[in-house]
């Protein structure tokens, strides 16, 4: 866990000047839940605070390259604690709306769809009838048929796919 303290905001930015990096203005591109994908936490590049779960990608324009940090270092680097810690508190609200979702059971419609009632509206997976194409996704007029680049090829990738469009990541714009 980062904890914010002028010593802490020191050494790190201690570690930007070492990286000849920028010392401030970074912006927040992009956020994940390393959770999502294994069971160990992620460390944070600035700080090398090995307990990070929600990942903030800073970048800035005169930097080779992003920068993984957490919450902490997020708001040093942006000059923006708050912000940081906002983004982070959606991130955490998400990860349990995301929980309760991928709890609930899916009905199978006489047509082969499945469908679930979400946020008082309907989802509907929809197995392709033409061979082998896989899985899309339909919700409140959008249609989905690919995801993260790929072909849905089964139940559970479109069962994710579908919380991502109806409750989309900061920063997502697919
Ligand atoms: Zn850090």
């Amino acid at each position: 866990m980062e904890i914010y303290s002028e010593m802490y905001k020191r050494r790190c930015i201690k570690r930007l000047q070492e990286w000849k990096a920028p010392l401030s203005d970074w912006e927040c591109v992009d956020m994940y839940d390393v959770a999502e994908a294994s069971n160990a936490l992620c460390t944070c590049d600035l700080c090398d605070c090995p307990g990070v779960r929600f990942v903030h990608v800073m970048r800035h324009a005169e930097y080779f390259e992003d920068v993984h940090v957490g919450c902490i270092c997020a708001g040093i680097m942006d000059g923006d604690i708050l912000a940081a810690k906002d983004r982070e508190r959606e991130m955490k609200n998400r990860a349990k709306r995301k929980q309760n979702y991928l709890k609930k059971e899916w009905r199978v419609k006489k047509n082969g769809n499945y469908v679930l009632k979400y946020k008082n509206e309907w989802l509907t997976i929809v197995p392709s009838k033409w061979g082998n194409a896989g899985f899309g996704v339909v919700w409140n007029g959008h249609g989905m048929w690919r995801y993260k680049g790929k072909s849905i090829g089964d139940f559970l990738t479109a069962v994710y796919a579908a919380f991502d469009l109806v409750d989309p990541l900061i920063g997502e714009s697919s």
